[in-house]
């Protein structure tokens, strides 16, 4: 556990981005973390915190500290008869929290499989997929004030959680680091398969009345199909987020653009997906050098290779550009970039 100089980052982020850390101190017990942080961080540096680094796109050398969490357990905190609270450590992948859930029929998560990552960072950006968020299954994290060098517990309403949002993405960026997260599940689940795509699955798959297992199934094998693997092509999933316009502005889109997709919020809002303004913008399957824009999924920008993270953030960039001139719509990046 003693910190490494100089580090490369290349195996440390699904962009495969070529990248170096000044330092890098990978934690992997929960009981000596504060006094493993403290220990080594003097606070005169940068501090980065990393999971799988599945949002994360690097620019450059970090020329500070990154502290990769690595810390493991998944237990049972509490039940009751209809309910039960896991605990999961922050260094946890994502998909094994998933599995553990799935192979005791607790439901809740199995809308979430396959999304890479560690547990720590799924309450970073309330991660979703398929009608479902983190939040609706969060009960309680418990994160390291770097600053002030306690442990501070946040409850759901402390966390601020929205579309790939949360307070830890704002106001207190930076400054906790996340070791564990209690998830409130159900022991009698009720499987949410609204999300036309999935009901399609279930009935290719010949599933009619579908539990867990069979939900997780299907949106394991739309994903397979959708999302490029960062093992084969180096990609942190959606780029953008999907942009939110008011009502009134879409009703003006939809006049000159009558095939433009929305989904009304209940405010009266619309979420438009991003993929769509991209593809009408012709980037689908664009290339510029190493950097690219997936063939199928234009939310996803990928590297080809070689790629730096600024060629991808460049490539980006031009995208944005190109959806403000042409809707007036601005696309914000769901990706971290340092
Ligand atoms: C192919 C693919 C598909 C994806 N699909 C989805 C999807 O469907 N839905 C979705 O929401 N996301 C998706 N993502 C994005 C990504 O998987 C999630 O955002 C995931 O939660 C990132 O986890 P990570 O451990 O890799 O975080 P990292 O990339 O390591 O870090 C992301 C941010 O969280 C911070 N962070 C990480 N761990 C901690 C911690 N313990 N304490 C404090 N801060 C921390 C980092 O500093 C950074 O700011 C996808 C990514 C890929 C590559």
């Amino acid at each position: 556990m003693k910190p490494r100089e100089n580090v490369p980052l290349k195996e440390l982020n699904t962009f495969g981005v070529d990248a170096r850390a000044r330092y890098l101190l990978d934690i992997d017990t929960c009981e000596n973390l504060a006094g493993c942080l403290e220990g080594y961080y003097s606070g005169n540096l940068p501090l980065l915190i990393l999971g799988g680094g599945s949002n994360i796109l690097f620019t450059g050398d970090y020329h500070g500290w990154i502290v990769l969490v690595n810390t493991k357990g998944i237990g049972i905190l509490k039940e009751d008869s209809s309910h039960v609270w896991v605990r999961a450590e922050a260094g946890e992948v994502w998909d094994d929290l998933v599995e553990y859930a799935l192979a005791r029929g607790y439901g809740g998560l199995e809308n979430l499989i396959c999304i890479p990552g560690k547990v720590g960072a799924s309450p970073i950006q309330n991660i979703g997929a398929y009608g479902v968020e983190m939040k609706d299954r969060f009960h309680s994290l418990q994160a390291y004030d770097i600053h002030e060098k306690k442990t501070r517990t946040f409850l759901k309403e402390d966390c601020r959680f929205g579309y790939r949002d949360s307070i830890f993405k704002r106001e207190l960026q930076g400054r906790f680091l996340i070791t564990s997260v209690v998830f409130k599940l159900d022991k009698h689940p009720r499987v949410h398969t609204s999300y036309g795509i999935v009901a399609e699955q279930l009935r290719e798959n010949k599933v009619s009345d579908p539990g867990i297992r069979d939900v997780a199934e299907a949106i394991a094998a739309i994903r397979s199909r959708k999302l490029p693997d960062p093992d084969d092509l180096g990609n942190a999933g959606s780029f953008f987020k999907n942009p939110v316009i008011s009502g009134g502005v879409y009703a003006r889109l939809k006049l000159q653009y009558p095939d433009i997709p929305g989904y009304r919020l209940p405010a009266g809002d619309v979420k438009i997906p991003a993929a769509w303004l991209i593809d009408r913008c012709g980037f689908k399957g664009f290339r510029k050098g190493e950097a690219g824009v997936h063939e199928f999924q234009p939310l996803v920008l990928v590297n080809h290779g070689k790629a730096t993270g600024r060629d991808i953030l460049a490539l980006g960039d031009s995208i944005r550009s190109a959806v403000w001139e042409r809707f007036g719509i601005r696309l914000d990046r769901e990706v971290w970039v340092v």
